[in-house]
């Protein structure tokens, strides 16, 4: 099911990023070696009573040099294109200005429901002072601090009250779901288009759950599968398409209804930096992960320049050391045929559920090969372990003491897991629970 999308709009200095974290709050869990997360993110998980929902702080999204007005007006057109809910915030020590007159006008058009929010009312007596608020026609303001957490929840109430009814989403279980992820100009259109091109046994081009989605279904070889539309599969030319921040937007919204995920390199470019951040976006998604060097025609193709490249490639990402890599070319179609293979070993990977006795005999076999090293003269005792979910595999190992699970002890854990299950492609996940 998708989570409803709230933005929050409005000009420089009213309090959006303010907000934005106050929302989010320790959501934005920082994974050691994971480059995916950076405070600089503008699309996280919130939530409010009990209802999860996906909110964008448009104000990250920059234009280079562009004038104030142009970069306003592109925000709230991304908040219109890809919202439910927009939250429209005005600074309430500033009284209306007429940079929000002008974000009143496109969201007005827009005909989404907008939830005005009065910012920087810190204290009661300034709530008396919002009324001229009513006058920019979105109905009744709320006033919010952002500083002291004033307000939020009357103001969540108004946006969780304009959310979609949601049909429950049909999800097949033997259709597998994956999306291309990376830089822009990596090759993912002309891949998507090369993989469709062979195997085209297209129903048609459905629109997906989203109006902004499109998953084109396709089967090969008996097996089904829906790749989910990203950003560069069709170039809409709207200014605020070509700013990274978008993009990765983009890419957070098709990786989350993905089981697995192809994460795009460019052979000619080689690694950069922002390779690794949209990878690492999957990493913490829970999804399959495939490595994918495009444009492999580039590169004088050989064993060793192979062997080279994957290596930069293992130390580049070491978060991901269980994707697998596949080396092809979409515009020569190069060994783009080894790519759904490993889709779907990924998938199953995925998805795969283990016996709870062999999990148990695996781990008292890693006990007794490696005993967990004491800590403060206190030693780790393993009881009993068990799968608890999959897509990703996660397993709850009870212990005496889970502060006594150091991380490379539970590296060592999973890479028994995965020399014994194969688990190739996708991540797994060793929760230490302290028995009762
Ligand atoms: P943005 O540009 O809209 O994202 O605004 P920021 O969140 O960066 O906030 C701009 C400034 O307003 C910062 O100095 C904040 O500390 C301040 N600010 C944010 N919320 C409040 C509030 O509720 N009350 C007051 N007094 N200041 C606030
Ligand atoms: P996207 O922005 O990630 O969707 O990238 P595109 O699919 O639009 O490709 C960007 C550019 O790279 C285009 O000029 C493609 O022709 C080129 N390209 C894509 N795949 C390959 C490849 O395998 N080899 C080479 N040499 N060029 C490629």
């Amino acid at each position: 099911m998708r989570k409803s999308i709230v933005a929050i709009v409005g000009r420089p200095n009213v309090g959006k990023s303010t907000i934005f974290n106050r929302l989010v709050g320790d959501r934005i869990s920082i994974v050691e070696d994971t480059p995916g997360v950076t405070r600089d993110r503008i699309y996280a998980e919130a939530e409010w009573l009990n209802t999860t929902f996906n909110l964008i702080d448009t104000g990250g999204i920059e234009l280079g040099d562009e004038p104030l007005l142009v970069q306003m007006r592109a925000q709230a057109q991304v908040a219109i294109d890809e919202a439910d809910v927009i939250v429209f915030m005005v600074n309430g020590r500033d009284g209306i200005t007429g940079a929000d007159e002008e974000v009143a006008k496109i969201l007005f058009k827009s005909n989404k429901p907008v939830v005005l929010a009065v910012n920087k009312v810190d204290n009661p007596e300034m709530r008396e002072d919002i009324y001229e608020f009513y006058s920019l026609g979105f109905g009744e303001p709320y006033p919010i601090s952002g500083t002291h957490g004033l307000g939020l929840g009357d103001m969540l109430d108004a946006v969780v009250e304009h959310f979609p009814e949601r049909e429950i989403e049909e999800v097949d279980d033997d259709i597998i779901r994956f999306s291309l992820i990376g830089r822009p100009n990596v090759g993912k259109s002309s891949l998507v288009n090369s993989l469709l091109g062979q195997e085209r046994v297209i129903v048609s081009e459905i629109a997906g759950t989203t109006r902004d989605a499109i998953d084109t279904p396709f089967s090969k070889d008996d097996r089904d599968f829906i790749i989910i539309d990203t950003a560069g599969m069709r170039k809409r030319g709207k200014v605020y398409e070509s700013t990274e921040k978008y993009s990765i937007m983009r890419a957070l919204k098709a990786i989350e209804r993905s089981d697995v995920v192809l994460s795009l390199i460019d052979a000619e470019t080689g690694i950069q930096e922002q390779d690794k951040k949209i990878a690492g976006y999957a990493h913490e998604a829970g999804k399959a992960v495939i490595i994918v060097v495009n444009k492999w025609d580039t590169v004088e193709s050989n064993e060793k320049a192979m062997k080279e490249f994957e290596d930069d490639v293992r130390s580049n990402f070491r978060f991901l050391d269980y994707a697998p890599i596949a080396f092809l070319s979409a515009k020569t179609k190069k060994r783009t045929h080894t790519l759904l293979p490993k889709v779907i070993e990924a998938s199953e990977n995925h998805a795969r559920r283990v016996q709870t006795n062999i999990l148990n005999e695996v781990i008292m076999d890693a006990l007794a090969m490696n005993p967990a090293p004491s800590i403060k003269g206190q030693k780790l005792k393993i009881f009993y372990a068990t799968q608890v979910a999959v897509k990703p595999p996660a397993f709850v190992v009870f212990v005496n003491e889970p502060e006594l699970m150091h991380f490379t002890y539970e590296r060592f854990l999973e890479n028994r897991i995965r020399e014994a299950f194969g688990f190739e492609g996708t991540p797994i996940k060793i929760i230490a629970r302290k028995r009762s």
